[in-house]
């Protein structure tokens, strides 16, 4: 998961289309062009794609360090993860394996539960009314209801040839591990790796799949979505000596499985590029080398950028 967004983290902001997010490194420049020796800070995918969006909203969240607001797309976003997270850590040894699939979905909504109520006094501080708080909790419900229907058929599938003990730690991932690089200046939470092993020709192989979990209300790779997965590729492979397989995003509102990108050396030099390019452009502290870029993501039906106000005055 991205933490660290810098506004409402709205679906506006989410669903960017390549229109709206111009690529900014330009395309004949190479990492090794532009000079990375020192860096103003530890950039992330969140403050990568927030300066692409807008250099003056990076100004004001990772400069000024404004505080941002929760809404109710970061908290839905951050307690989702966690039900997720949390569902992994059940002992499967105590789960029978007649009623696996009724108890694991059981044990998932208890845990989905668990987590709502103890977000609800914040929801309640964001102005919804009770008809759009009714809407958040049942699409929620239904993505997290949705990923397990998905979860379990892939261990059935495994029990073919395992236990459901082997099975279900074969599906499970390792979740939530910080990712650092220190020779490039850029981190990230990874939410989900998944180890497989598939038989190719008799032989068993590792396979690495690297997944960001997300709730947006489309599914679709955007850019800033790629450029993310590219990040996280060249983490992995930095910190393991070896790309992973995939990369991809699981859109948690659909049924389907998560959207893949092959993860090659052209995916982790377009990692470098970008990050290179983003240190080079924040070396600055002044707000007037931040210019505002002005988009739909300003000012959209329902909501505002975080620095919309403060920003609508300024040069
Ligand atoms: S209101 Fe628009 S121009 Fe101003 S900081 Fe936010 S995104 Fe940038």
């Amino acid at each position: 998961m991205e933490t660290g967004q810098t506004n409402n983290n709205n679906e506006a902001q989410v669903d960017l289309s390549g229109n709206q997010v111009p690529e900014i490194a330009p395309a004949d420049r190479k990492p090794e062009d532009i000079a990375t020796s020192k860096f103003p800070r530890v950039q992330s995918p969140s403050s990568i794609n927030t300066f692409k969006q807008c250099p003056r909203k990076y100004f004001h969240h990772y400069i000024e360090k404004l505080a941002s607001f929760p809404s109710i797309h970061l908290i839905r976003g951050k307690l989702t993860h966690s039900v997720l997270e949390d569902f992994f850590l059940v002992d499967i040894n105590n789960v029978s394996k007649e009623n696996f699939m009724f108890d694991l979905k059981i044990i998932i909504m208890e845990i989905f539960k668990k987590h709502w109520n103890a977000n609800i006094n914040e929801m309640n501080t964001l102005g919804l009314t009770h008809a759009e708080l009714n809407f958040y909790h049942e699409e929620t419900k239904y993505m997290v209801q949705t990923w397990i229907k998905r979860f379990i058929h892939e261990v059935v599938k495994d029990m073919k040839t395992k236990s459901l003990v082997e099975a279900f730690n074969h599906q499970k991932p390792k979740t939530e591990e910080e990712y650092r690089s220190n020779i490039h200046g850029v981190r990230g939470f990874i939410d989900a790796i998944h180890e497989y092993q598939t038989e190719v020709n008799g032989e068993l192989k590792k396979e690495i799949h690297v997944i960001d979990y997300k709730t947006s209300k489309r599914a679709k790779m955007s850019p800033p979505y790629k450029l993310q997965l590219a990040i996280y590729a060249m983490l992995y492979k930095e910190k393991h000596g070896e790309l992973p397989a995939k990369v991809g995003i699981d859109f948690l509102k659909f049924d389907e499985p998560p959207m893949y990108l092959d993860a090659d050396e052209e995916l982790v030099d377009f990692a470098r590029l970008e990050v290179a390019f983003i240190h080079e452009c924040t070396v600055s502290k002044e707000k007037p080398d931040y210019p505002k870029k002005i988009s739909a993501l300003c000012k959209w039906h329902s909501g505002q950028c975080d620095f919309y106000d403060l920003c609508k005055d300024e040069d």
